[in-house]
């Protein structure tokens, strides 16, 4: 069997198609093979970091992502006692970023972009209805077992990336263990397009309300907000997706008001995991694949699509010949320690913040909030521009 010089990529979610984005980019041809029947729509990540957008312009695909999103300069926290204890702007990094707010924008829309840019492009090609099932490898070469139309079929590739989720096909096959746990608590989203603006005073597109019982955030996206909740683990599942019971969280976040039109709900389990080895020989894991953590603050996707860049810059180097296959292992390198240190770490202590009994981070929120130099620092790691210093450092 002939070895195809063309990078597989496993997976047409957010990740993996960046990943696509950039090596085509760089007249790098690739080949996507995708699971499912066409481009997820499912309702997940809807917030990109500044230091993402900046990765996006690079590969020309910012604008009409803004041009379909929603622009949130600044964020705030609460608490029911105090109300507003801080608020941030993402102006005081303006010097850090070209893109210095939040964009509250559908995944599901970045695909979309990507692929109708790149379908016209020799260098790109994707397949759906394509899963691939399993991997082996030798020195030069890749070979996966794709499945398609009930049977399966055998392919080679010079390099593999697995950018196909959670449950990694690509990682299990590997041999790759996926260690961490799983919280027993549940996360419950639900959108509704009631004007918070109109019923919550100074009220930014992205507000956190800690409470040691039921925290909540609140977070505008284009014609609706989505408000996601913390669901007890001793809260049944058939509970939680009752309409009842939603409306009966949702009359917690505005004294007063305890009817809301509800468009969709979304219940779902947490994990923090990471991959033992982003890199086996001719194969990389990207994405979910690598990792996955909580979504409070926002970090799962954004934290994939700096994988997706980082890799994909050494993979064209070395691709082309002008860099050594060991510039591949400073992927892995820098990826996976920012992935434990700052991306798993921090969607930990961000979830064990909102949910304090005591009024510690409270307090350092409105230090945070009155020092000019604090506040930059703080905007540096919650816009993960410091998780990405951290990787360049590590060389
Ligand atoms: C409710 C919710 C809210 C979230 N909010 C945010 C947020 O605001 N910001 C953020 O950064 N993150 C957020 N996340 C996390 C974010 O959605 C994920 O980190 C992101 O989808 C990861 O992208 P990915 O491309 O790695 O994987 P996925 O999006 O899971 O895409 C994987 C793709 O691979 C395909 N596939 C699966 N198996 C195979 C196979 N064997 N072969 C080929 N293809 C395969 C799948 O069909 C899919 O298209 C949120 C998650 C949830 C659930």
């Amino acid at each position: 069997m002939t070895i195809s010089d063309r990078v597989l990529i496993a997976g047409a979610g957010p990740v993996g198609l960046v990943a696509a984005a950039n090596l085509v980019r760089h007249g790098v041809p690739v080949t996507v093979l995708e699971g499912g029947p066409d481009l997820s729509t499912e309702s997940r990540a809807s917030t990109f970091h500044p230091p993402t957008l900046d990765m996006l312009a690079d590969l020309g695909v910012v604008e009409p992502l803004i041009a379909q999103g929603l622009i949130a300069p600044k964020f705030q926290y609460r608490n029911r006692r105090d109300g507003l204890i801080a608020q941030f702007d993402f102006g005081a990094i303006a010097d850090e970023t070209r893109h210095p707010f939040r964009l509250q924008c559908e995944q599901s829309k970045l695909t979309r972009i990507i692929h109708d840019r790149l379908r016209a492009d020799p260098n790109f090609e994707i397949a759906f209805s394509s899963p691939v099932r399993a991997v082996t490898q030798d020195r030069d070469s890749v070979t996966v077992t794709v499945e398609r139309d009930g049977s399966s079929e055998t392919q080679r590739y010079r390099w593999l990336i697995g950018a196909d989720g959670a449950r990694s096909d690509v990682r299990r096959s590997l041999g790759i263990e996926f260690d961490g746990f799983t919280w027993p608590d549940r996360y419950l989203v639900v959108s509704t397009p009631f004007d918070f603006y109109s019923a919550i005073p100074n009220l930014d597109p992205v507000s956190y309300l800690a409470d040691p019982v039921r925290w909540h955030f609140l977070l505008q996206i284009p014609k609706l907000w989505r408000v996601m909740f913390r669901i007890a683990a001793e809260e049944s599942d058939e509970l939680a997706l009752s309409p009842e019971f939603a409306q009966t969280l949702m009359a917690q976040v505005v004294p007063g008001i305890d009817s809301y039109e509800i468009a969709h709900t979304t219940l779902y389990r947490v994990h923090q995991r990471v991959a033992g080895a982003f890199r086996r020989g001719r194969a990389f894991l990207i994405g979910d694949a690598a990792h996955v953590n909580n979504p409070l603050g926002g970090m799962g996707m954004n934290g994939g699509i700096h994988d997706a860049i980082n890799l994909t810059a050494r993979l064209i180097e070395v691709w082309r010949g002008t860099r050594p296959e060991t510039e591949l292992d400073r992927f892995d390198l820098q990826r996976r320690l920012v992935t434990k240190e700052h991306v798993e770490r921090q969607s930990i202590q961000n979830k064990r913040n909102l949910e304090a009994a005591d009024n510690e981070f409270r307090d350092l929120l409105r230090r945070t909030a009155a020092d000019p130099a604090l506040t930059h620092d703080y905007l540096l790691k919650v816009s993960m521009i410091g998780s990405l210093r951290r990787a360049e450092q590590l060389g």
